[in-house]
C-alpha cells in the first residue's frame, strides 16, 4: 500500500461536522486504510476575506487505489457533500486536496502531487507537521524544514484530531 496525505477543509454548513463525515467516507474507501488524522485546526480564508474560518485537518492514507482513482473517489466525495463552488478560492461546504501519493511526483492534467500549493499554506503544514513530523518530500526536502519556514499566523488549533480508530499512527 501507499501512504497517502489528503488536505481537508470547509467553511460551511457545520465545517467540522463536513470533515468528520469527510474522513467516515475516506474509512470506507475500497482497498484503502485510513490510519489517522491530525488534531482540527481554524484558519482565516486565503482568498475573498468576507466569508467564513475554514476548519482545516490532514489525513493519512494507506491505499491500492492508483492516483486518479483516488482523486475520483476524493471528487466523489467533494460531490457528496453537496460541495458547491460559488467563486474562486471562495467558500466551500468540503475541499479535498491529494497533498501526497507516497513520495511519487505526479504531473497529469488532472492531477499534480504533491500538491502545488501545499508548501505556501500553513493550513495544510501546521495539520501535515503534526501527523506526520518526519515526512520527507519527493524533492528530498523535509516537511520539517517547510513547517518551520511558514507564517502560521492565520491558523489556530480548534479541536482534538478525531478518532479514526487505528494504532499506528506512530508509523505515519
Ligand atoms: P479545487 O478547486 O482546489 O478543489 O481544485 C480542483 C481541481 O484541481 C480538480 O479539477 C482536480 O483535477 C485538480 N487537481 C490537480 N491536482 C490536484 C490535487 N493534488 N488534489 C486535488 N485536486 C487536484
Amino acid at each position: 500500500m501507499i501512504r497517502c496525505h489528503i488536505g481537508l477543509g470547509s467553511n460551511l454548513a457545520d465545517p467540522a461536522g463536513q470533515l468528520r463525515r469527510a474522513l467516515d467516507g475516506l474509512a470506507r474507501l475500497p482497498d484503502s486504510r485510513l490510519v489517522g488524522c491530525s488534531p482540527l485546526y481554524g484558519s482565516t480564508p486565503v482568498g475573498p476575506a468576507d466569508q467564513p474560518d475554514f476548519i482545516n485537518a490532514v489525513a493519512a492514507l494507506d491505499t491500492d487505489l492508483p492516483p486518479l482513482t483516488l482523486l475520483d473517489a476524493l471528487q466523489g466525495l467533494e460531490q457528496a457533500a453537496g460541495r458547491e463552488r460559488l467563486r474562486h478560492w471562495g467558500e466551500r461546504t468540503l475541499d479535498l486536496d491529494l497533498l501526497l501519493y507516497g513520495e511519487q511526483s505526479i504531473h497529469h492534467p488532472r492531477l499534480t502531487v504533491p500538491h502545488p500549493r501545499m508548501l505556501e499554506r500553513a493550513f495544510v503544514l501546521v495539520p501535515l507537521a503534526d501527523l506526520a513530523p518526519t515526512l520527507t518530500l519527493p524533492d528530498g526536502s523535509t516537511l520539517a524544514s517547510h513547517r518551520q519556514q511558514c507564517d502560521d499566523a492565520g491558523v489556530w488549533y480548534h479541536e482534538a484530531a478525531p478518532d479514526v480508530g487505528h494504532d499506528d499512527i506512530s508509523q505515519l
